[in-house]
């Protein structure tokens, strides 16, 4: 059944909601491209306005960054909402091709890239790398990410990774080529109905999943993270993020860093570890272990922290506004800092806002690098 066939009312409670603002006042995207989540909440109260509803541009605009959910005192998840309203245009079959494209390639090869399976491992290529078989006992069964599998400017996360666990002497095995999207984006992207796409995906992955003796599986990416703990079930392992993997071998001296990295570092706090799941000391612990850094906040921190704009399928969709990105104001307020290292935790802050960095201009005074990348050259 899709989400149409059941009352939209109530399955997002919409009677609930008391017309407060704090959903719109929250979020990143109101002021730059007029995305108002209180109006599409109040709207959506008139089923027969949904079709019209879901055909505004903006409803692409969400980032899903989850603020206006965190934000709301009646419970609400506006971002749902909106969600559902991509579902209804999918179900209808309206749809922008580079979304179908997406969500093809997730369905035909298990990444949303347009890649083949067979290439998957690619990356892994000449290094030592340990690979875990379904039945074996592995203590970390590490779950890369279709992003960071196949483009190159993100690979570096996941083969310092392998060097830091070799190092580390920690029990680990990776899937290897049968690991599949863990269906985070295609969710976002409204295949949502209860037999779709997402369905389907989850099934087949906690199946592969649960065919391994884990006792956690360690990803790598904030988006399977957070898609594997919160909207996988039936899963037998636990479900972690690397950064809780890297504190824990720190705190417990299985892994040293050597040298100095004389920098002034600031961290940003990917929507999916920090708003979605309060993973925010972990990152810090770590970056707070690297010697000779000096490290600093972001006003817009934590709770507050500024979206990249890097998910809620935003990677496959175009926005119209003409205002500034929000990774450009991120790398502005990082200039202002004097960072000289803008640390993130997730491939898509990388890749959006390394490029905020180059159209602006400031790759002489500054870096974006993901933590393992900082942490990769510590450990020699
Ligand atoms: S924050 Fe919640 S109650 Fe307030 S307008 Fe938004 S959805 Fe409605
Ligand atoms: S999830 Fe973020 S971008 Fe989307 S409506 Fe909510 S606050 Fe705005």
């Amino acid at each position: 059944m899709n989400i149409e066939m059941q009352s939209f009312v109530q399955k997002y409670d919409l009677l609930g909601c008391v017309q407060c603002g704090r959903c719109t006042g929250g979020c990143p995207e109101a002021i730059r491209t007029g995305l108002n989540p209180r109006r599409v909440v109040h709207d959506a109260l008139d089923e027969n306005m949904l079709d019209e509803l879901a055909k505004l541009p903006e409803i692409w605009d969400c980032t899903t960054c989850n603020t206006c959910t965190a934000r709301c005192p009646k419970g609400l998840k506006p971002v749902e909402v909106l969600i559902g309203l991509r579902n209804i245009l999918i179900e209808g079959g309206v749809i922008q091709p580079t979304v179908r494209d997406a969500l093809e390639s997730a369905f035909r090869e298990g990444n949303p890239w347009d890649k083949p399976r067979a290439t998957r491992c690619d990356w892994m290529k000449d290094l030592d790398v340990s690979l875990a078989e379904p039945g074996e006992k592995v203590e970390n069964l590490i779950y890369v990410c279709c992003t960071i599998c196949y483009d190159p400017k993100v690979q570096g996360i996941a083969k310092n990774l392998v060097k830091i666990l070799n190092k580390a002497g920690v029990d680990y095995g990776f899937i290897g080529e049968d690991e599949t999207c863990c269906a985070s984006e295609v969710y976002n992207l409204g295949e949502v109905g209860e037999e779709g796409l997402f369905e389907m995906m989850v099934e087949d992955n906690t199946e592969l999943l649960n065919s391994y003796d884990a006792t956690r599986i360690v990803a790598i990416s904030p988006h399977c993270y957070s898609a594997l703990k919160n909207q996988y079930p039936n899963l037998k392992a636990d479900v972690i993020h690397y950064t809780h993997l890297i504190k824990e071998l720190l705190e417990e001296g299985k892994l040293e860093l050597k040298g100095e990295l004389p920098k002034r570092i600031v961290y940003h706090d990917p929507c999916y570890l920090g708003k979605q799941n309060n993973v925010y000391d972990e990152p810090r612990y770590i970056l707070g272990r690297i010697p000779g850094a000096e490290i600093v906040e972001f006003e817009r921190n934590k709770e507050r922290s500024l979206c990249c704009e890097g998910g809620g399928g935003k990677m496959w969709t175009e926005s119209d506004s003409k205002e500034e990105r929000l990774a450009e104001t991120r790398v502005k307020d990082a200039r202002a800092l004097d960072a000289e290292i803008l640390a993130v935790a997730c491939p898509f802050c990388i890749l959006t806002l390394d490029d905020a960095l180059k159209a602006k201009g400031f790759e002489e005074e500054m870096r974006v690098a993901e933590i393992l990348e900082i942490l990769g050259d510590l450990i020699e």
